[in-house]
């Protein structure tokens, strides 16, 4: 197995839940570290920590769901040394930084022994804790097409309490302000594989005038795309609930960003 941060691995480790021949350390090789900005692209390098991301400027101002996510994870000592790319590559289903890269529509960079290639993030992530990665590749980085115009994003977590613990249950929401306004949703900790609520996305992106009626069919929607258990952290019902009530407040949320409020 491969280590970035440690932070998941070295847990892992200690309690035997995994078992490998080897560790190979990513930290020293130069090529896999910082985050890269073009006009039109971020690119989160495999050993960007998730605090060099939360302060990077492109990502404060153009990506907010995402800086939430980041500040929403464990607290600032683990996040100096988490990566982005250890969160993905982990594929737990309570990974904070999972459900604002779907929304994004972010790509997975892969090198291996016969090659690079990329994968959507909804085609990499396969189950709780599967990935689409052979033995002999490793996650380089993750990109993001930046977005144009007027958009918005809400992150928004609920845990047991407010720091250094894992979801409950969170909701991410962006919204993106093109010829109509697009909207995206997607979830953590609350399905075995990240989902978008692509059903409640369609009815807000065809809708000109919001209400809280619209609201209310987006959130039941939404409520329908997600499949959570009940475990030590939470049970079903209150998981849902939770969906329910997220949803329809990080919807509020880029509404008001979108209508001239600001991001909240
Ligand atoms: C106290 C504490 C609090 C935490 N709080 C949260 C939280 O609030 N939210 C949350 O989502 N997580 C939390 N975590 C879990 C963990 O911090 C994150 O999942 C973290 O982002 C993992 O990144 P890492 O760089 O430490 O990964 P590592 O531990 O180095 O690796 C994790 C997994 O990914 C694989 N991997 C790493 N890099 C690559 C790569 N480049 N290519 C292929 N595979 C790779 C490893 O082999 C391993 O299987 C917490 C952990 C601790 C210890």
């Amino acid at each position: 197995m491969v280590k970035s941060g440690g932070t998941d691995l070295i847990v892992w480790l200690h309690k035997s839940l995994v078992n490998p021949d080897y560790v190979i350390d990513l930290t020293k090789i130069e090529q896999l570290k910082g985050i890269e900005i073009s006009k039109e692209c971020i690119e989160i390098k495999a050993l960007a920590t998730l605090n060099e991301v939360a302060s990077h400027p492109s990502v404060k101002e153009r990506l907010p769901a995402l800086l939430q996510a980041c500040l929403a994870h464990s607290d600032p000592l683990i996040r100096n040394r988490a990566t982005v790319v250890g969160n993905v590559c982990s594929a737990i289903p309570s990974g904070d930084l999972i459900a604002p890269l779907l929304c994004y529509g972010a790509v997975v960079e892969i090198a291996g022994t016969s090659g690079n290639r990329t994968l959507r993030i909804d085609d990499f992530i396969t189950g709780p804790k599967q990935m689409a990665l052979a033995v002999d590749e490793i996650v380089t980085a993750i990109k993001i097409a930046l977005p144009e115009g007027k958009s918005a994003g809400c992150y928004l977590k609920i845990g047991r309490r407010e720091a250094l613990d894992i979801a409950q249950a969170a909701v991410c929401c962006t919204a993106f302000e093109k010829v109509t306004r697009e909207f995206r949703i997607s979830f953590c900790a609350v399905s075995p594989r990240p989902v978008r609520a692509i059903e409640a996305e369609r009815l807000l992106n065809g809708t000109t005038k919001m209400d809280s009626d619209i609201v209310d069919r987006a959130v039941k929607l939404a409520m329908e795309a997600v499949n959570p258990i009940t475990d030590v952290r939470a049970s079903r019902e209150y998981r849902l609930a939770m969906v329910e009530e997220l949803t329809r407040r990080a919807i509020k949320s880029c509404v008001e960003q979108l209508e001239g409020g600001g991001p909240t």
